[in-house]
């Protein structure tokens, strides 16, 4: 169903860091629509609160002020056991340093989201399933040939792709990157941000990420910046050429 509603609304995000007895406001009033089937690019200095923002939306941190709803759903004051499904099963995140666990190798990484989610027993029930879609997961990022190695054993490149089939693994409504190609080379950049415009295009996946490259930025359907804590708006961002596509294509 294809709604005007959009799929993620902030509204006047606030958050501020206290450290030392300095306040750090680094987010001062975040409006923010994230239409469904939109891949977002999120721009903006070192420090002006890009991360924050991304944790915002996908319930990892909790907002001083303001709401953040999901299809109509408020979901920024959930209790920690509903957040907890939110994040499991409609988010899906990915990071500049993959975050994949050491000992673990590739196919076991991409279903620990799944073991997670599951009770001992339905784990147990559904462990062939669950296996296959690991392995079409792993398959889809082009890492089938890789599949017993540990992550110290492949390349930044390849350890991205993993961290992106375990971000799929529950099928997630909305994934959010966060500078997923800042620790890569530009042909690994590359690659990764095709199988991110594959994602969207082909399978409709909802994309916000964050990004230093502007490069990238023009591949995606949207951009927004953070300044002075607050979103600025496509229009008032002057790229070389910036396509300034609407949500909702
Ligand atoms: P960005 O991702 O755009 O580089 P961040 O959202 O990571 O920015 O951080 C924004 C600001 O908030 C920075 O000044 C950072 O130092 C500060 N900050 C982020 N997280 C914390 C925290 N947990 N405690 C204190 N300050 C923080
Ligand atoms: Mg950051």
């Amino acid at each position: 169903m294809h709604g005007t509603m959009p799929l993620l609304t902030a509204l006047n995000l606030r958050k501020t860091y206290v450290k030392f007895a300095n306040r750090i406001e680094v987010l001062r009033g975040v409006d923010l629509d994230v239409a469904e089937g939109e891949f977002l690019s999120v721009i903006g200095n070192s420090g002006s609160g890009k991360s924050t923002m991304l944790h915002l939306l996908g319930t990892l941190d909790q907002p001083d002020d303001g709401t953040i709803h999901l299809e109509g759903r408020r979901i920024d004051n959930l209790p920690a056991q509903e957040r907890d499904q939110l994040r499991n099963h409609t988010f899906g995140f990915i990071f500049q340093f993959y975050h994949l666990l050491p000992e673990l190798n590739l196919l076991e990484n991409v279903l620990m989201p799944a073991m997670i989610t599951h009770s001992v027993w339905s784990w147990w029930l559904n462990r062939r399933e669950l296996h296959k879609a690991a392995l079409e997961m792993l398959d889809k990022v082009g890492l089938s040939h890789r599949l017993k190695h540990r992550p110290k054993e492949l390349s930044g490149g390849e350890m991205q792709r993993a961290a992106i089939a375990r971000a799929l693994i529950n099928r997630p409504r909305v994934l959010l990157a966060d500078e997923p190609t800042g620790n890569l080379d530009t042909a690994n950049g590359q690659h990764i941000m095709q199988l991110l415009r594959d994602l969207n295009q082909r399978e409709g996946l909802t994309i916000v990420m964050v990004t230093h490259n502007l490069d990238l930025v023009h591949e995606t359907d949207r951009v927004v910046r953070l300044l002075d804590g607050r979103v600025e708006l496509p229009e008032k961002i002057s790229l070389p050429a910036f396509a300034t596509a609407g949500a909702g294509k």
